[in-house]
């Protein structure tokens, strides 16, 4: 599906969460008001959240909290003398919502020719596709040192003083599920303090557990200004998205002489709160943080099972979030073209897979990948229908050219 389901479906004590709250409290602004609900899951949030982090703004999904992100760093820039600083800078092919600001910081032609002109000041730099690295692709820290110092290039081409943010998924979804080591992100937080650049991590997919620890940037130890999550904080039992933002962003705002003219009505919508408390308590219960970390490199081995089949050109991901590159020739690496991609695709593979009661993604917003991520419950049972259910159609798959 999409990325969004961490507990499982059918879990009667997230529906129970959201009757009680609907007979408590059915609903209260968050515009200039709080609730005892949102109160809570704030401070539940910054308890798991990089200690840069301790203040939070309440949304109804990802976009909306990256659209939150960019005003807000642009009206932190306005109120501390900086007013030029509006530009961001985020990766090639990253997907980050569909509002117009959001659209702008996405890095996919195709998902936004329609809509063009967007709201101006965005602009792209390499992602961290390794499998097709054009340079050090023998060596990956050197490689992510190359993609890293892209970002200090495009503020400079662009003037520090026009900069406000660079926008990132520690594992990027679009494209297939590309990682990078710990040092690219350390680099990119060395540039981000030189330019005075703040960096905002999208975990949208990659938080709540999904790459194995609470939020990524845990993962990859480094401290954004912003953090951007949704979908697994309900387990997408409810609509609701959150930003993360560190001291320093509210810092201006303290003084009662400005407030963010920024907000949705159902933000921070009680009932959603309910749920994400209730759904963080099971994470505790069941430990699924642990299981993530427990089990991943089982679940990445059996996954890489499926290299020996001739259309599996790479597996690659993090924790419980897996892409399957497909390819015409393993050797050269070569794709299959747009008419090839689409038989391959949306032809064969998605309806295969979802007829073996396998939903999953099939994507060609980059090259062509299979995409994995299964709920946080599962261990090597469902891997292994997963691996068998994947052999089966990706073997058939094949055969089609
Ligand atoms: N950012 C990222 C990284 C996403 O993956 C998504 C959605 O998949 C979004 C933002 C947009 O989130 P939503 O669909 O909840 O608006």
């Amino acid at each position: 599906g999409l990325f969004t389901v961490q507990i499982g479906h059918g879990r009667r004590e997230l529906a129970e969460a959201a009757a009680k709250q609907m007979q408590e409290l059915s609903f209260f602004p968050l515009w200039s008001y709080a609730h005892p609900k949102a109160v809570e899951l704030a401070e539940r949030l910054i308890s798991y959240a990089p200690s840069s982090l301790n203040r939070v703004f309440f949304t109804t999904g990802g976009g909306e909290a990256v659209e939150s992100a960019w005003k807000a760093a642009k009206m932190y820039y306005k109120l501390i003398g900086k007013p030029m600083k509006h530009k961001v800078i985020s990766r090639s092919v990253a997907y980050h919502g569909t509002p117009q600001g959001a659209l702008a910081i996405t890095g996919i032609p195709d998902a936004k020719k329609y809509f063009e002109p967007l709201t101006p000041g965005g602009f792209r730099v390499p992602n961290t596709n390794f499998y097709r690295a054009e340079y050090h692709a023998d060596d990956i820290k050197a490689y992510g040192r190359w993609a890293a110092d892209r970002i200090a290039e495009a503020i400079e081409f662009e003037g520090a003083d026009t900069v406000a943010a660079v926008f990132l998924e520690p594992v990027q979804n679009s494209g297939g599920c590309f990682t990078a080591p710990k040092s690219y992100f350390k680099r990119i937080r060395e540039i981000c303090d030189k330019y005075d650049v703040l960096l905002i991590a999208d975990e949208t997919i990659d938080g709540f557990g999904r790459i194995g620890t609470m939020f990524a940037s845990e993962l990859y130890e480094f401290e954004p200004d912003m953090l951007v999550c949704a979908k697994g904080i309900t387990s997408a039992y409810q609509p609701l998205g959150a930003l993360l933002l560190s001291e320093k962003l509210f810092e201006p705002f303290k003084k009662g002489t400005a407030i963010f003219p920024h907000g949705y009505t159902f933000a921070g919508h009680p009932v959603a709160c309910a749920v994400a408390l209730e759904n963080l308590n099971i994470f505790e219960e069941e430990d699924l943080v642990g299981n993530v970390r427990r089990n991943a490199p089982a679940f990445r081995s059996t996954l890489e099972k499926l290299k020996d089949l001739p259309i599996v050109g790479d597996v690659r991901g993090e924790g419980y979030f897996y892409a399957i590159e497909l390819v015409k020739d393993k050797t050269t690496r070569e794709t299959f073209n747009d008419a090839e991609s689409e038989k391959l695709l949306r032809g064969f593979l998605s309806t295969d897979l979802y007829n073996a009661g396998l939903y999953c993604r099939s994507d060609d917003r980059g090259d062509p990948v299979v995409q994995l991520a299964p709920p946080l419950t599962i261990g090597q049972k469902e891997f292994d229908y997963l691996e068998q259910t994947l052999r089966s159609s990706l073997s058939k798959a094949w055969d089609l050219f």
